[in-house]
């Protein structure tokens, strides 16, 4: 029986990283970024391996040449095996954004950037770089600059081998987003944001959405700090929590984003998408304003239907064409 391609490039990740994992005696996923590395650099580079085990490993990697296959079947067989890895222990607020949600932010980013011939992208919370590479893999006529920023050195080394295995040039930073970023402002940033408190208070005072009392929000200064990161006229693309507006917090936010950006619209997700439909979250588009930039005369509000639902979807999709149509 035939496998897929994407079985046969999981199958080698999978059985290198159980290797790796057993002689190295480490977590599957740091096998697996030893695996991604070898694979990318047509090498063994652990060279405390003993000769039996390279020969093992040479064995796999001799099943695939990555080159014959399509950027998005590495991304999903990669994709597989950190799911695989996460299932043992990953906390809720670092967890890959599904790739339901990225084709959904990648239709969306087309749609916003289609009179672009180039734009810059940053996501300052790329995580293992599922949502960044799905969409670079999905907007592929265009010239893309980007960037991807995160706190976690485990989940961004995955992000670049991730990068590397589907030559994307993607450009990382391991820091906190909070802090001051080396990144000059982009036309488009995206983010599935971690929510939550930010535990550093002094780093948080110098932002305007800061909490008077108490740890400030992280999601509420990923947002600020995103959009200091942004070209006036430029595009915001959030993975929110459905009750972003309905926290203490919340008019605080909202005088910010009236002040600094035209709310272009807030798609909420279908509660099958999640596992706890108490967290069940939207999308939150925004421009930032500028000079000649004007809001939309009515702001992007819908409800997605399950992605599976094709004649609901289908209606959804006409109905945000026509509101293109009206509004940009
Ligand atoms: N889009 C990512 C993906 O596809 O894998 C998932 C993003 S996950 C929901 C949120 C990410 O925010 C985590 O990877 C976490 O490490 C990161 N994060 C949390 N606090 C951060 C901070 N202060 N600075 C940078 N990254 C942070």
């Amino acid at each position: 029986m035939s496998i897929s391609p994407m079985e046969t490039i999981f199958n080698v990740l999978n059985e290198t990283s159980l290797i790796l994992k057993d002689e190295l005696n480490c977590t599957y996923l740091e096998a697996l970024s030893e695996t991604g590395e070898n694979l990318f650099h047509g090498d063994i580079i652990q060279d405390e391996l003993s000769e039996l085990t390279k020969k093992r490993l040479k064995k796999q990697y001799e099943r695939i040449n990555l080159s014959a296959f399509s950027k998005e079947e590495v991304r999903k067989s990669y994709q597989l095996a950190i799911l695989k890895g996460m299932r043992d222990n990953v906390q809720s607020n670092h967890q890959m954004t599904p790739d339901s949600i990225g084709l959904v932010m990648s239709y969306l980013i087309k749609k916003f950037t289609d009179k672009a011939e180039a734009f810059s992208l940053l996501d300052p919370a790329v995580g293992t770089g599922n949502l960044l590479t799905t969409i670079l893999n999905q907007i592929d006529d265009k010239e893309i600059t980007s960037y991807g920023v995160d706190i976690d050195d485990l989940l961004i080394k995955l992000a670049y081998i991730g990068a590397n295995l589907q030559s994307q040039p993607i450009q990382f930073f391991n820091q906190d987003s909070l802090e001051h970023l080396f990144i000059d402002p982009v036309d488009v940033v995206v983010g599935d944001l971690p929510v939550g408190f930010y535990p550093n208070d002094l780093g948080s005072q110098k932002y305007i959405l800061k909490s008077e009392k108490g740890h400030s929000y992280a999601h509420h200064l990923f947002i600020e700090q995103s959009l200091k990161h942004t070209k006036s006229g430029g595009y915001l693309f959030f993975l929110i929590p459905n009750g972003l507006f309905e926290s203490e917090e919340a008019p605080k936010l909202q005088r910010f984003l009236s002040e600094h950006v035209y709310i272009q619209g807030v798609l909420q997700l279908p509660e099958s998408m999640f596992k706890n439909p108490n967290a069940a979250k939207s999308i939150l588009i925004l421009q930032k304003k500028g000079d000649e930039i004007k809001g939309p005369k009515q702001v992007l509000m819908a409800k997605l239907p399950t992605l599976s639902h094709q004649q609901a979807m289908e209606a959804m999709i006409a109905k945000i064409e026509k509101w293109f149509d009206e509004n940009k």
